[in-house]
């Protein structure tokens, strides 16, 4: 069955389409076209991530703090209504047509407030550690699955960034294959060039580096693709975040230090960020860090960045550096 046949059908379950010319995969999700868009505050009155709304959404995966259902919240996760992906209850049987077909997978909202907070910096900082606690947990139990091969967790904030909701949320995605910007990290790190170690080096003798809590840093990378974009990672080689108790609440007090200089910065500002961790399933590339990517959107992606895969930016490294510390 061709995929337009199929698309014209009523199988309307994500799925994967390659291409033999170039490497790429895009997936195919018609529900997607569903989804209601928030318009930033119109639809506030009915919003599906506030407390007192929790039956207008899926039926919840898991809370904090942990609780019945019907007892108050901080952080809750809950399947995405529009998955990019399908959770069938058996994975996709192995080869290659399979792998070439079926978006298999999980994709879930962790919503990370029960208040209609539009801003990760308004949320109160304890809480905002329950919500990177939680999220951290969630990735553990999925690691424990056998039909994942990678996880991640990333941001939308704002309209330039892809958000369709402006109540504060995440989203989690599990993936049945290793996707190919991790997988290109993941090769980098397999010639044995530990890149994570060199770019911490590097990050402290160019004074790259933004802020440092226990055992991780925030650094600004050496090519960065908007200015202030910031990573936060282990100092040691740590393959996987869902791995690293202790890091989660690190991580929720780095990127609200990090989002919060930026919007001081760039008033009103949009940013993605995601997670990069190690594959679940395949050897683990040596010296290899997990890493939280945070790119602010200043300017859009054009067409020379889509032409050439190349990105410009109007701040360097150093630079973005040294306006992102608080204390220079
Ligand atoms: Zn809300
Ligand atoms: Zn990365």
């Amino acid at each position: 069955m061709s995929d337009d046949h199929r698309a014209a059908g009523d199988d309307r379950r994500p799925r994967l389409a390659h291409d033999p010319a170039v490497p790429r995969t895009v997936f195919v999700a018609p529900n997607r076209a569903d989804r209601p868009i928030d318009q930033f505050g119109a639809a506030r009155h009915r919003c599906p991530f506030c407390a007192g709304q929790e039956s207008l959404t899926p039926e919840e995966v898991c809370r904090r703090p942990h609780g019945a259902p019907g007892s108050g919240w901080t952080a809750r996760i809950i399947p995405n209504r529009y998955p990019v992906v399908w959770e069938a209850t058996a994975p996709p049987a192995a080869g290659p047509s399979a792998r070439a077909d079926t978006a298999h997978g999980v994709h879930e909202v962790l919503v990370e407030s029960p208040r209609h907070d539009t801003c990760v910096v308004a949320i109160d900082p304890q809480a905002w550690r329950e919500s990177w606690i939680l999220c951290r947990e969630r990735l553990a139990d999925l690691a424990t699955r056998g039909d994942l091969a990678w996880t991640t967790v990333f941001k939308n904030a704002g309209p330039a960034a892809g958000a369709s909701l402006e109540h504060v949320h995440s989203q989690l995605v599990g993936l049945g294959f290793v996707p190919p910007v991790a997988e290109a990290e993941f090769v980098l790190a397999r010639r044995g060039t530990a890149p994570f170690a060199a770019l911490i080096e590097s990050a402290r003798h160019e004074r790259r580096i933004v802020a440092e809590c226990g055992a991780l840093v925030a650094l600004v990378p050496p090519a960065p693709r908007q200015p202030y974009e910031t990573w936060i990672l282990p100092l040691d080689a740590r393959p996987h975040f869902h791995a690293d108790a202790a890091a989660a609440t690190i991580v929720a007090d780095l990127t609200r230090r990090v989002i919060g200089r930026l919007l001081a910065l760039e008033p009103g500002a949009n940013y993605n960020w995601w997670l990069h961790q190690a594959p679940l399933r395949e050897a683990i590339p040596p010296g290899w860090h997990w890493h939280l990517e945070i790119l602010p959107r200043l300017s859009g992606f054009a067409g020379f960045e889509l032409a050439t895969g190349c990105h410009i930016t109007t701040a360097g490294a150093v630079e973005s550096a040294r306006r992102l510390r608080t204390d220079t």
